[in-house]
């Protein structure tokens, strides 16, 4: 048992710092490869596959992969159990949707019958974009199952028994096979005439009308940690369906929906945004106020300042979820503003200084030079008068 264990990252081929794409990715490969279905009675198959799916299941779950990075092995050591790695406690539903659709069945989730963890329930919340900055707490209110108290789940009329259910023999699944792109594979499929339980109920339970589950409405708290994005998911664990025969409660998913922002955007961990400042301002240089996620700050605008050159607000972006302390930057675009409603008086100003700078003398000189003076003869004119 105590045989040396391979690095997570090694198992799946990725780098360190490989994203959470990349590492789906990998991962799908390799249990392409050593599916046990795919590789019936190869044991050295079925142990690349528990190998990777438990890689998978660390590095998958942002807040085990800090653990692993920060602990190594010994983050899942002791009373988390993970030394005995249990399969039914990570969530390879939409990977395994993706990659055999619902070729498998029930079949993933261990022998039916037994103990099974309970079907994951999703949901979504929205919140605003500042929301996701501070991160915060919301209640979400949803129906959810739970084991029928008159029968105890069983669905069952109280004082009678479920039978077994013959088309399985009390198994709770059927097997055929298949032809398909992998070859010929044997299918195990949740038996449809029992579900997957195994029982067959004649005498079902008035209150929950033979299915073991009554459904009620529930308040649930999810704490939405600050700098989560657009389409990412809170996991609560034991929130979703009853598990069957024992097992778990499955895990709700509530999937975040962040509202945008009329002035923010945002991009990875960072903010964008564009503030308008005026011809004076910019040749001039002065104090402007900026529009942060943090609120105002004031900014020096140096004087010559260009339309479109950016600036980086540094540590004024999102929070990563990895580590609060980590903030991306707010990168502020200064776009010089020319001005369409002019005063006469500021035009007869405008006009003054156009004449003062020389703008409209070197127009005229740029007119003649252009047809027969190499360009970089015309820079050099052009730094000389500046100079001057
Ligand atoms: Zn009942
Ligand atoms: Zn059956």
């Amino acid at each position: 048992m105590a045989e040396q264990k391979r690095d997570y990252y090694e198992v799946l081929g990725v780098a360190k710092d490989a994203s959470e794409e990349d590492i789906k990715k990998a991962y799908r490969k390799l249990a392409k490869k050593y599916h046990p279905d795919m590789n019936p009675g190869d044991k050295n198959a079925e142990a690349k596959f528990k190998e990777a799916s438990e890689a998978y299941a660390i590095l998958s779950d942002a807040e085990k992969r800090q653990k692993y990075d920060q602990f190594g092995f010994a983050a899942f050591d002791g009373s988390g159990g993970f030394g005995g790695f249990d399969f039914n406690s990570a969530d390879f539903g939409d990977i395994f949707g993706d990659l055999f659709g619902d070729f498998f069945g029930g079949g993933r989730r261990g022998p039916a019958n037994g103990p099974m963890k309970g079907a994951n329930v999703r949901t979504s919340v929205r919140i605003t974009f500042l929301e996701a900055v501070t991160g915060i707490e919301k209640e979400i209110t949803l129906n959810l199952k739970d084991p029928c108290p008159t029968c105890s789940g069983t669905g069952a009329k109280p004082g009678t028994t479920p039978q077994m259910c013959p088309k399985c023999g009390g198994k709770g699944q059927v097997v055929f096979t298949q032809q398909s792109f992998f070859g010929t594979v044997r299918n195990v499929q949740t038996c449809p005439d029992c579900g997957g339980s195994g029982k067959i109920i004649k005498d079902k339970c008035t209150n929950c009308g033979g299915t073991g589950y009554v459904s009620s409405k529930k308040t649930i708290k999810v704490s939405i940690p600050a700098g989560i994005d657009n389409g990412q998911s809170v996991r609560i664990r034991d929130k979703g369906e009853p598990g069957v025969n024992g097992g778990p409660r499955g895990d709700l998913l509530v999937e975040v929906i962040v509202e945008p922002h009329p002035e923010f955007m945002r991009q990875d961990y960072n903010v964008f945004s564009t503030v308008n400042i005026s011809y004076a301002i910019a040749a001039l240089g002065g104090s402007i106020v900026i529009n942060t996620v943090d609120g105002k700050v004031i900014y020096d605008v140096k004087p010559g300042t260009q339309s479109d050159t950016r600036i980086r607000l540094k540590n004024k972006g999102f929070p990563t979820i990895r580590n609060q302390q980590i903030r991306g930057d707010h990168y502020v675009t200064l776009v010089v503003e020319t001005p369409t409603k002019l005063s006469k008086e500021a035009k007869d100003l405008l006009r003054q200084f156009d004449a003062l700078t020389g703008d409209s003398l070197k127009q005229a000189e740029r007119e003649t030079a252009e047809k027969d003076t190499p360009p970089k003869k015309e820079s050099n004119k052009k730094k000389k008068f500046w100079k001057n």
